[in-house]
């Protein structure tokens, strides 16, 4: 989608510190971390949120939750991270291509 952050990230458009990358995801640091470990792992496909994903994009979402924990143990949080997929704005999803929250690095757990 050309007016489409995540896109433009995707096309090369607009920079990134990528960290993983093939055919079909893509994961990057997040601009404005919340935790001391924050990326995000998206579909290449645009997808706009959790809501649309279709059965034809289940093995690419499945594949974000494995890239993602291969990522979070290559950055030294194995032992605990959080795995969050944002759905509508009021659960705060800002950017409207689907893309999976990893955080780690904190002293204590998250409560939810
Ligand atoms: P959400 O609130 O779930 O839509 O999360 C969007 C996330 O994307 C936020 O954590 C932002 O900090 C992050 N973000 C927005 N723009 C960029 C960007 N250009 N590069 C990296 N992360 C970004």
């Amino acid at each position: 989608m050309s007016d489409c952050i995540f896109c433009k990230i995707v096309a090369g458009e607009i920079p990134a510190r990528k960290m993983y990358e093939d055919d079909e995801v893509l994961a990057f640091w997040d601009i404005a971390p919340q935790a001391p470990v924050h990326f995000l792992v998206i579909p290449k496909k645009h997808i706009a949120a959790p809501v649309d994903v279709l059965e034809e994009d289940d093995k690419v979402i499945g594949k974000l939750i494995r890239i993602g924990a291969g990522l979070a143990a290559e950055n030294g949080v194995a032992d605990g991270f959080r795995v969050i997929f944002n759905n509508g704005r009021k659960a705060g999803q800002e950017v409207f291509h689907i893309h999976l929250h990893i955080l780690g690095g904190r002293e204590k757990p998250w409560r939810m």
